[in-house]
């Protein structure tokens, strides 16, 4: 008896259908059999990211798919009288034609509206959260694909004015300066400069210390000199020499789907 192994790695952190009900698996399983000459096809999913969560198998037999390749043939033809589409969060998620797919704008418009209209939202019940979170998740993921058409858009039109290729008047935009913040390139300079009037410690206490600057700082420096066998050793050694005058702004909390 011979077994093909088949592996789907996947580097996603979303959870994705298990290999028993994964259509995408059991297409290349069929495929495996039509090819070689196996009488078992192990599939095997696995997505590192999510360790022993994301790992699942099945195997079938030449014989669990002796009808499939019917199946997808009757599933193809059927679509080749006019393509029903029927847009939804699952199937659309990773669908490239997003963009462009009348069905997948009408649904997003669908779901926009009803979560636009949902009203009292302190007095949800957990039925109506669960379902509400659902529809919310379907309206971010849209705006956030209309968000990087327009920026596209806007770079487009901004790139042309930059170069003198569209005048102002033709689309109805002009370029705007907005001055960058300032920022101190010599503190110490700016110290002996002032400290007549200004002392030591209160000058210290407004110089903004960046702490992802001065670890990549010190973590270079210490191992240039050999303090430490690598970069990661000493930015935990810094970390701790200096926790006494570390603060952390107060932590705050944002909503992360679970599994992602
Ligand atoms: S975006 Fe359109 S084409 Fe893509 S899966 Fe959704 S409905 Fe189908």
């Amino acid at each position: 008896m011979k077994t093909a192994i088949l592996i789907d790695l996947k580097f996603g952190r979303g959870h994705v259908t298990p290999a028993s009900d994964n259509w995408q698996l059991k297409t290349y399983a069929s495929m495996i059999f039509q090819s070689y000459d196996v009488d078992f096809c192990r599939c095997i999913i696995f997505q590192p990211r999510l360790g022993t969560v994301g790992f699942s198998e099945t195997t079938y037999s030449r014989e669990d798919l002796a009808d499939f390749p019917l199946l997808l043939k009757n599933i193809y033809e059927n679509t080749q009288d006019g393509i029903q589409l029927h847009a939804g969060e699952k199937q659309c998620k990773f669908c490239d034609a997003k963009g462009v797919c009348p069905e997948y704008a009408s649904w997003t418009g669908k779901v926009s509206n009803a979560v636009a209209k949902i009203e009292h939202t302190h007095a949800l019940s957990i039925n109506e959260l669960t379902d509400a979170l659902k529809q919310t998740a379907q309206v971010k993921d849209f705006i956030k694909q209309l968000t990087s058409q327009v920026s596209a858009i806007e770079n487009v039109a901004r790139e042309k004015l930059i170069k003198n290729e569209v005048s102002p008047e033709q689309i109805g935009y002009m370029l705007k300066v907005r001055k960058g913040v300032r920022k101190c390139s010599n503190p110490q300079e700016v110290f002996n400069l002032l400290n007549d009037v200004i002392g030591i410690e209160k000058f210290m206490s407004i110089v903004d210390l960046s702490i992802p600057e001065l670890e990549s700082l010190y973590a270079k420096e210490a191992k240039e000199k050999g303090l430490f066998k690598s970069q990661k050793d000493a930015v935990k050694a810094l970390a701790e020499t200096i926790a006494p005058f570390i603060e952390r702004r107060s932590d705050s909390y944002s909503l992360e789907k679970l599994g992602e």
